[in-house]
C-alpha cells in the first residue's frame, strides 16, 4: 500500500502541532507525506506576525517547528494561497485528508459609531504591522496624540497596550518591524489607557502578562486599588475564587499599590467601561464610555458616562475568520464537529476550529485530537498527482522548506549585526530572492 498524503493549510502553530502528531503516527508501518502550503513565502504564522516582539521567548517554540519541518515526508510549499493558485476542491481531490489550520485574522468589529474614523485601529491589523507581516506594512497609523485608548481586557490588549506605553529603545534589539519602530521613537504618546466593560475579576487577561508590567523601566503603570478590593469581595462573595482569577487580581493589586517612578510615560487599566462613541472630524479625537456596574453578578450600566480625549484607539476584542468560499461558518468559527468537516476528510485545526483562545501549547493537544479522528477516517492511499506539478504547470513560484531557510539565515544575519535576533524582509520580492 502507498503511503497517505496529509495536506495541512497554514504554516502557523496549529498546523505545525498536526504534523507533528501525523509525524508521531502510522499505517501498516508506513509514514504519512504531508504537504504544509503556505500563503506567505514565511512560515510560523502568530509566532512571527502575533508574539509581542519584546517576548522573544515565547518565540523559541520555533525551533520545535523547525525540527517539524526537517523530518522525513514533510515539504512546506509557500507563497501558495488556497483559492488563488489552488482550489479546497483540488486539494481534498488529490489527497487523502486535508487540514485546514488558517486561524482567524480578521478583528472583530464594536459596532459602535465613529469605529470607521482614522486612527480607529483593529489589535488585527495593528499586531502585524508591527510585526512585520508583509499585508500589513501599509497599516496607516498615527501616534502624533499624547494619549491613546486600547479596548479589551485580553492578553492582545495588553501586548498593545505594552507596545503603545513603553521606551521604544526597549525594542531597539528585537525583530520589531523597523519602520514600525521609526514610529514609535517619534511617537508623542505618553498616556496609554486601556479598557475593559466588565470587572477586573472577568479580565481575560492571564498573571503573568499582568506581572509583568510593573517591570517595564521607563512607564509607570496605574489601576485603582479600590477597583480591584471591590473585585476581589465581589470574586469572593460568590464562593472561593478560582486559580487564575485569584492570581489575575494579586497581580493587579500588586500593580494597583507599587511604588511610582515618576516617569512621562503612563499605562491605566480601566474596568467596568463599555465604549459607546468614537468622536471627531475625519480622525479620532474623543472616546465616550457608559460606566458600568456589578449588579447581582451582572454587569450593568449605571447610567453614567465618561469622555477621552485621544488620538488613536485600538480594539482588541477577539478575531473572527476570514470566510473562504466552499466552507460554512458559525460564531466566526469553521463549522466542524470535532475538527471533521461536514462528512469530508476535511478538519480544522486551531483557532480556525474553536476560536481565537488559548495560548500557543494550547493547540498541541487540541491538533492531536483531529489526528486521531483523521486517522480512523482513512481507508486506501489515492496516490494522484503531485501538487508540486499542477503549481509548475499554473507558473507558481513556491518556496520550499530551503528557500524559507535561506530568507531565514538573512534574515538572521541582518540582525546578528544590529544585536537582534533578525531583520525581518517585509517586501514579497526580495523574500523570493533570497529563497532563489
Ligand atoms: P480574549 O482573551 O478573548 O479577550 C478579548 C477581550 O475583549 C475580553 O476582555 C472581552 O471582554 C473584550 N471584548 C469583546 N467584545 C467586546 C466589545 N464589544 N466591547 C468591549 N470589549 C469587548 O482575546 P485576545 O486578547 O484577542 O486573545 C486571544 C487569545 O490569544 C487568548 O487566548 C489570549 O490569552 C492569547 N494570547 C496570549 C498571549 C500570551 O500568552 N502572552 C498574548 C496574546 C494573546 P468580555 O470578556 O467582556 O467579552
Amino acid at each position: 500500500m502507498a503511503e497517505f498524503r496529509i495536506a495541512i493549510i497554514g504554516a502557523g502553530p496549529a498546523g505545525y502541532f498536526a504534523a507533528q502528531a501525523l509525524q508521531s503516527a502510522e499505517i501498516d508501518g508506513k509514514k504519512f507525506a504531508i504537504d504544509m502550503i503556505e500563503k506567505l513565502p514565511t512560515p510560523w504564522g502568530l509566532v512571527r506576525s502575533g508574539v509581542a516582539p519584546d517576548h522573544p521567548k515565547i518565540k523559541s517554540v520555533s525551533k520545535v517547528f523547525e525540527k517539524i519541518a526537517t523530518q522525513e515526508g514533510f515539504r512546506l510549499i509557500g507563497n501558495v494561497e488556497l483559492g488563488r493558485d489552488i482550489s479546497l476542491k483540488e486539494l481534498e481531490e488529490m489527497y487523502d485528508g486535508v487540514i485546514i489550520a488558517t486561524g482567524s485574522t480578521v478583528g472583530r468589529k464594536l459596532g459602535i459609531p465613529g469605529e470607521e474614523l482614522a486612527n480607529s485601529i483593529s489589535a488585527a491589523d495593528f499586531v502585524p504591522w508591527y510585526n512585520a507581516h508583509p499585508e500589513y506594512k501599509n497599516l496607516e497609523v498615527d501616534f502624533s496624540d499624547q494619549v491613546a485608548v486600547v479596548i479589551g481586557a485580553g492578553n492582545v490588549a495588553i501586548d498593545v497596550a505594552r507596545m503603545l506605553a513603553l521606551n521604544p529603545k526597549e525594542l531597539d534589539l528585537t525583530d520589531t518591524a523597523q519602520y514600525a519602530l521609526d514610529k514609535l521613537h517619534n511617537s508623542a504618546i505618553r498616556e496609554v489607557h486601556l479598557f475593559g466593560r466588565r470587572g477586573a475579576e472577568h479580565a481575560a487577561f492571564t498573571s503573568p502578562e499582568l506581572r509583568e508590567l510593573p517591570k517595564l523601566e521607563y512607564t509607570d503603570v496605574f489601576i485603582d486599588e479600590g477597583e480591584i478590593s471591590a473585585a476581589q469581595q465581589r470574586a469572593s462573595s460568590a464562593g472561593e475564587i478560582p486559580k487564575d482569577i485569584k492570581a489575575n487580581l494579586e497581580a493587579m493589586a500588586a500593580i494597583a499599590t507599587a511604588d511610582k517612578k515618576g516617569v512621562d510615560r503612563k499605562l491605566s487599566l480601566h474596568f467596568l467601561s463599555t465604549p459607546l462613541e468614537i468622536k471627531g472630524e475625519g480622525r479620532v479625537e474623543e472616546i465616550i464610555f457608559s460606566l458600568n456596574e456589578v449588579k447581582d453578578g451582572q454587569v450593568v450600566p449605571t447610567g453614567k458616562t465618561k469622555s477621552i480625549k485621544c488620538g488613536l484607539v485600538i480594539s482588541a476584542i477577539g478575531y473572527r475568520c476570514l470566510e473562504m468560499p466552499g466552507l460554512i461558518y458559525e460564531s466566526g468559527k469553521i463549522k466542524n464537529t470535532d475538527g471533521r468537516i461536514g462528512a469530508s476528510n476535511t478538519y480544522v485545526v486551531g483557532w480556525a476550529k474553536r476560536g481565537p483562545s488559548g495560548v500557543i501549547g494550547t493547540n498541541k493537544s487540541d491538533s492531536s485530537e483531529v489526528i486521531k479522528l483523521l486517522i480512523s477516517n482513512l481507508t486506501t492511499p489515492k496516490n494522484s498527482q503531485d501538487i508540486l506539478e499542477i503549481l509548475s504547470s499554473r507558473n507558481i513560484t513556491y518556496i520550499s522548506q530551503k528557500g524559507w531557510e535561506q530568507i531565514n539565515n538573512a534574515e538572521i544575519s541582518a540582525g546578528e549585526a544590529l544585536g537582534k535576533p533578525r531583520v525581518k524582509i517585509t517586501d514579497l520580492q526580495e523574500m523570493l530572492g533570497f529563497a532563489g
